[in-house]
């Protein structure tokens, strides 16, 4: 057991929600009534906070600013037939934020403030969890380093906060993605395993390049040969080939351990197929291609849960698919998200309720 944690609770004085409809609304663009908020001082975590959502007021020294210690998770809570709001597998994400802290050189949060704190603010905000099909409530938990200083080293003053979004369905169309070649998201030794801000600043230059040219997303490729696979875009990768599903390995510390991912390959093994996890290169999908063995590729993600691709471009080599006819992958959402919205038995125990 946890221990109880001590929360002061200010209650906003009138709620926002009247102001928001809740149906279509798009990704991270409204917050709800409160956040949660506490400070790192002194070797310690001081106060937990929640109070009504609202600017923070930072120096121009402050050194997330200057020197990129900020981390963050995602993490969505569902609306239940009965009206119950539940938490898709808090408990992973709140290792990996620890993770992600230590990699960073940043204190870990207590887990009784993470549980306890979350569980709390969505407790106050649960009237802002959408029970439309497809809507969630998108929690992001985030810390960065709030020295006053400038100077290269590690802070010794954070803040660690969570804010929560209500959202409806994600990036909903396949996506046609680009093989890089040149740019690289993560290498062997660095932060790819971690959910660290600087990793999505440092892909922007490449998507926005794969964009220019009608892409959505670029698929990244290792390092060293640009050969074997790792991620598609801010997501996991999968591929059916034959009657198996491989995705890209851990073992580098290249590839975000992403907790849909995990769930993914418990799923499509329920669903009977083999999975792989090892190292992938391009020219096994496409020689799998070739031989008409490649099914169906998707990305993984809190966000967008399961996005198809419709398009693989290698070099010169483009490899279109018929999504339409794809059945395994809507399968597989279906499944994850008959569990996520209580519709289904949660077997894995992947819910937890507030
Ligand atoms: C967050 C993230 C994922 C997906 O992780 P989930 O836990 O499934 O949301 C995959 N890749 C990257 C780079 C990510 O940041």
């Amino acid at each position: 057991m946890i221990a109880a944690v001590d929360i002061k609770i200010t209650k906003i004085a009138q709620s926002k929600l009247s102001d928001v409809n809740l149906e279509n609304i798009p990704f991270g663009k409204y917050f709800t009534d409160h956040m949660l908020e506490v400070d790192y001082e002194n070797g310690q975590w001081g106060c937990v906070e929640i109070k009504p959502y609202q600017n923070i007021s930072i120096a121009p020294s402050l050194a997330a600013l200057h020197y990129g210690q900020a981390i963050f998770e995602g993490v969505k809570a569902y609306r239940n037939p009965s009206g119950e709001v539940q938490i898709f597998r808090p408990h992973d994400n709140f290792k990996r934020f620890n993770l992600s802290a230590e990699r960073m050189q940043m204190p870990t949060v207590p887990e009784d403030i993470f549980m306890e704190g979350l569980k709390k603010l969505i407790q106050l905000d649960a009237n802002w969890v959408p029970s439309q099909p497809d809507h969630s409530l998108y929690i992001r938990p985030f810390m960065f380093s709030t020295d006053e200083m400038i100077g290269v080293k590690p802070s010794d003053k954070y803040k660690f906060m969570i804010i929560l979004s209500p959202t409806g369905p994600y990036y909903n169309t396949p996506m046609r993605i680009y093989v890089e070649e040149q740019y690289v998201r993560a290498v062997p030794g660095g932060v790819g395993y971690a959910k660290a801000a600087g990793n999505y600043g440092a892909a922007m230059h490449a998507t926005a390049e794969a964009k220019k040219n009608g892409y959505d997303q670029v698929l990244w490729t290792d390092a060293f040969e640009h050969k074997y696979v790792q991620e598609c875009g801010t997501m996991n990768v999968f591929f059916i080939i034959g009657n198996t599903v491989i995705t890209p390995d851990l073992g580098a510390g290249t590839i975000l351990a992403g907790v849909t991912r995990d769930s993914v390959m418990v799923v499509l093994k329920e669903m009977g197929f083999a999975v792989e996890e090892r190292e992938l290169s391009i020219d096994e999908i496409i020689q799998a291609h070739k031989d008409g063995l490649l099914k169906e590729v998707f990305g993984t993600g809190t966000a967008a849960t399961i996005s198809l691709i419709k398009e693989l471009r290698y070099k010169d080599y483009v490899m279109e698919f018929d999504t339409d006819r794809w059945e395994f992958s809507n399968e597989l959402k279906n499944r994850l998200n008959a569990i996520r919205y209580g519709t289904a038995p949660d077997n894995h125990f992947w819910m937890y309720k507030i």
